[in-house]
């Protein structure tokens, strides 16, 4: 039996066994770096806690394995758990995580010294079960924690304390992902790769570790991206990216740098889709032609508003029905038929009011929209006993300041409560929700809906070619596909994965399905069968919805 050292249950819940999420792996590679066999596997493509990953867990952990590890993104998926639980479930509240209790009994049985460890960005009552939680960007300690968990000489730091506040990595700049077999690469699956960390901006609604960091701080180094991209690209064939940076065109200098360095040296050429600031490109219109040309093919902004009083209170001043003219310039000259672009928004900003969402609708619907994709959300403000980490710069202006700009809490839940009222503009977090989901709801009957923001790179991986995917509407691709959906075409992706992953460890695979999908909410979010192991065989329902 291979001697497994961490094992880390990660997943996508919007592409199951697709594209990969980026913290999982970067992990992965630093403890596979100092020589810690660690194994990722993705959880989303299972039944819950079925017999599949029963098995799969049984053939890994052994007396050697140190710890277990389980990324956030899927615990509501997997263990039915409330996401962000701030008190713990009793039995007079309801039922308690039975599936998570069941979870953690079955691999101490398996070892009963082993770790269970998680990591993530929102609060849950980890403490109750027993599980050692990292805050943060947890590169460096990882490692040292599983030094001590090995009882290796010179491990910083003391671990019983249940959470661990991790430090900045401030080695990313040398930094990889190194994907290995076991990762199950599937062929010509678009990856997240990183090459900076941080943003140079402080928007009020947006709270990470490193916003308003100093221009050219946390860049990855050019030798180090190259040969990254070079390995994935000669070890699994991948040319395509999702660039994990938060504001890719904070600089020009970045920008051509990484053209220079590293694109232009490629025996390839790649196709990358990556977050910008548009009114950064209207500044320094140089970059419409730099980016093209290292392989931009799917352009994401955040101009979150119409309402210029609105764009101004955020930071992000500059008015948007300029930087949409500007926009509408560029997808007629350079970026024609080349890049999609998409931008998120916002509804329930201190300055808009009733109208603002059948305004926003109006304009996303008429000609001068030049758009090709769009996701709109309420405004989030998390009330004070949801906040994550004050200390760790994970909390918004507008949460710390809620009163100044108008919003108030009158409903006060212990569990996940953001039901915002603002007198001021007459708006509620349950009105703009309802808002969003009315416009949402139609975008996929919207005649120039394209596969736009990240979704590119989702469609691309199942095997849709960019030039289609910039050319064509949705309708279009639909056609092309057999009028096959994007759900299904991900789906079968996602059973491609699972049975590769089951083979890759020689272990039957007893349910070659995957969990019955439920659309969830707001974003479009999926949440799957996790209570599925419950249902009587006869009733379940598994084919893609
Ligand atoms: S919204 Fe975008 S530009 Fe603004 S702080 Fe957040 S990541 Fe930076």
């Amino acid at each position: 039996m291979e001697k497994v050292h961490c094992i880390i249950l990660t997943g996508n819940s919007q592409f199951r066994g697709g594209v990969k999420t980026s913290g999982a792996y970067r992990i992965a590679s630093e403890l596979r770096k100092n020589g810690y066999n660690t194994k990722v596997i993705d959880m989303t493509v299972f039944h819950g806690f079925d017999e599949d990953i029963q098995n799969l867990l049984s053939s890994l952990i052994s007396t050697d394995t140190l710890w277990i590890g389980i990324s956030y993104n899927f615990l509501k998926d997997i263990f039915g758990v409330d996401s962000e639980r701030v008190t713990p479930v009793t039995l007079t509240d309801g039922p308690v995580d039975q599936d998570l209790i069941d979870f953690i009994r079955f691999c101490r049985t398996l070892n009963p010294n082993i770790k269970i460890i998680a990591g993530g960005y929102k609060k849950f009552v980890w403490k109750v079960y027993g599980i050692h939680y990292f805050a943060g960007y947890s590169d460096e300690t990882i490692v040292d924690y599983t030094n001590w968990c090995a009882k290796k000489a010179g491990a910083q730091l003391s671990y019983h304390l249940g959470e661990t506040k991790s430090k900045e990595f401030d080695k990313f700049v040398t930094s990889q992902i190194t994907y290995t077999d076991s990762d199950i690469m599937l062929p010509g699956v678009a990856v997240p790769i990183e090459l900076s960390r941080g943003c140079i901006f402080k928007c009020k609604f947006c709270a990470f570790p490193l916003n308003g960091k100093t221009k050219g701080e946390w860049i990855k180094r050019t030798d180090v991206l190259r040969s990254e991209i070079l390995y994935n690209y000669e070890r699994f064939g991948i040319t395509d990216y999702i660039f994990a940076d938060d504001t890719h065109n904070d600089s020009t200098d970045k920008l051509r740098l990484f053209y220079d360095e590293v694109y232009s040296k490629l025996p390839f050429k790649i196709n990358f889709s990556s977050y910008l600031r548009l009114d950064l490109l209207m500044r320094f219109p140089e970059q419409v032609q730099l980016l093209k040309e290292s392989g931009l093919r799917s352009a994401v902004f955040g101009i979150e508003t119409l309402n210029p009083k609105s764009a101004k209170i955020i930071g992000k001043g500059v008015n948007p029905q300029e930087q949409l003219a500007f926009l509408r310039d560029i997808k007629n000259g350079d970026w024609k038929n080349q890049v999609l672009t998409s931008s998120g928004w916002i509804i329930g900003l201190p300055a808009d009011n009733i109208d603002t969402a059948a305004e926003l609708r109006e304009f996303l619907w008429s000609k001068d929209n030049p758009l090709d994709h769009w996701s709109i959300s309420p405004l989030y403000i998390k009330p004070k006993h949801l906040w994550f980490e004050e200390s760790m710069n994970m909390t918004t202006e507008f949460e710390k300041n809620y009163e100044k700009y108008g919003y108030e809490f009158p409903e006060y839940n212990s569990f996940s409560s953001i039901n915002w009222e603002n007198k001021k503009n007459g708006l509620s977090f349950k009105l703009v929700s309802q808002q969003v989901i009315n416009l949402t709801d139609r975008n996929i009957t919207h005649p120039n809906w394209h596969f736009g923001g990240f979704a590119a790179a989702d469609v691309a991986s199942c095997g849709v070619s960019y030039d289609d995917l910039v050319s064509r509407t949705a309708h279009e691709i639909f056609k092309m596909q057999g009028e096959k959906k994007l759900g299904e075409m991900k789906y079968e992706k996602g059973v491609e994965y699972k049975a590769a992953l089951m083979n890759h460890y020689g272990l039957p695979l007893i349910n070659p399905k995957l969990p019955e999908l439920q659309k969830l909410g707001l974003r479009g979010t999926t949440l799957f069968g996790y209570r599925d192991n419950k249902k009587p065989k006869n009733h379940d329902n598994n084919e893609p919805t």
